[in-house]
């Protein structure tokens, strides 16, 4: 039987809500216009509302590695020192980053998989008194892990000339993150993952502290110019129009669930995951896995290219791989953002056709299954 359905299970970009496409089908406004500046402002209300700050937020026209470059060029100068904190493909980029523009990275390596461990980033500011940043990641999407961003803060408090940038990309719209009481300095986040909108849209937020630090490298993400305008209603270029329009409803779709609903929904989704594929005799990557993507370890012998290509050409379901060094070794199902119950079933039976079309033996059908729904049935789904 050929399916009939494409289905979307990757973390990011991720499916989007009909009521998004429908508003994404809207007629193009002008990005000068009274009716764009006024949803662009909603917008932006929104965005403070679903990541509780009080700072400045601003959207930019980009993938989310566009809101990447804009923090690491506009908050740091040639020769400044950040401490990163590299625990996977994203760790990595915010390294790269900084290279580009001429920063001197003090790197943790963290072994893929796990979250950093404080004491290390707590050695590392200790022995590097004049670095000027901490870059991490919220939840490092490459491994499914999440790192304590809250606890990384809590030490910040006694170096008030640290910045601290959170790459959280893959945890706004999975958890409740209070962005001005964890002390995230900088926060940034694409459109295309939890945000249940189209890739093209990313958006960065900026404490008193980090906007006072704004010495622009960059042409096209000055994010003093971006400040100016956006405060009027205005962007610096063109924006995605379509896309704000797109993002406003989604945001208000997160608004009307309620943060602690969507993030009790997502703690649900992931735990019902994780039992589902521990049924399958199989582990996790991640020991400390995050709500919004969960990495599984193959089998013995089985690709996990081969699970996820037999996935998407059989059963109309992409799934995702592991990238770099963990490519073949482990695949990863996303639960992020427009996802329910029933989408976690799916991901999971594709999983035991294609282990078992893969020959693995080590489970009956159904097993996964079973095992989640328990989870949501405990958990009065
Ligand atoms: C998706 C993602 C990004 C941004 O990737 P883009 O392809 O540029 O949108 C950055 N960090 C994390 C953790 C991500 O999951």
């Amino acid at each position: 039987m050929k399916p009939i359905k494409k289905r979307l299970l990757t973390p990011g970009p991720t499916m989007v809500p009909e009521r998004v496409l429908e508003a994404l089908s809207r007629p193009t406004l002008y990005h000068r216009s009274p009716e764009f500046k006024e949803v662009f402002l909603e917008t932006r209300e929104l965005l403070s509302k679903v990541m509780r700050t009080e700072g400045e937020v601003l959207i930019l026209t980009s993938s989310g590695t566009g809101a990447m470059e804009a923090a690491v060029s506009n908050l740091f100068q040639p020769g400044d020192s950040a401490i990163v904190v590299v625990g996977g493909k994203f760790g990595q980029r915010w390294e790269e980053l900084c290279r580009v523009y001429s920063i001197n990275p003090i790197v943790i390596n963290v072994e893929w998989g796990r979250a950093v461990d404080i004491e290390d980033v707590e050695r590392a500011l200790k022995e590097n008194p004049d670095v000027k940043g901490v870059l991490v990641q919220i939840c490092e999407t490459s491994t499914g892990t999440i790192h304590d961003v809250r606890g990384i803060g809590e030490l910040l408090k006694n170096y008030p000339d640290v910045l601290l940038v959170a790459d959280g990309i893959t945890a706004y719209g999975v958890y409740d993150i209070p962005t001005d009481e964890w002390g995230i300095d900088v926060a940034v986040t694409g459109s295309q993952k939890a945000l249940m909108t189209p890739p093209g849209l990313a958006v960065i937020t900026l404490s008193k502290r980090a906007v006072e630090r704004i010495k622009p490298r960059n042409y096209y993400f000055d994010l003093k110019k971006e400040i100016k305008q956006q405060n009027k209603g205005q962007t610096a270029y063109t924006t995605a129009t379509n896309l704000v329009v797109a993002l406003n409803e989604a945001l208000k779709m997160i608004v009307e669930e309620g943060l602690e609903n969507v993030a009790k929904r997502h703690k649900v989704l992931a735990e019902a995951t994780r039992e589902g594929v521990k049924a399958l005799g199989l582990e996790l990557l991640s020991s400390n896995p995050a709500n919004g993507v969960t990495a599984v370890r193959c089998p013995e012998g089985i690709n996990g290219q081969e699970i996820v290509r037999v996935a998407r050409e059989k059963y109309g379901v992409t799934i995702a791989g592991g990238q770099e060094h963990l490519k073949g070794k482990i695949f990863r199902l996303s639960h992020m953002g427009y996802v329910d119950q029933f989408d976690v079933l799916t991901g999971l039976e594709v999983t035991e056709f294609a282990l078992k079309e893969l020959g693995y033996e080590g489970f009956k059908f159904g097993d996964s299954v079973r095992a989640a729904m328990e989870v949501f049935y405990k958990n009065g789904v």
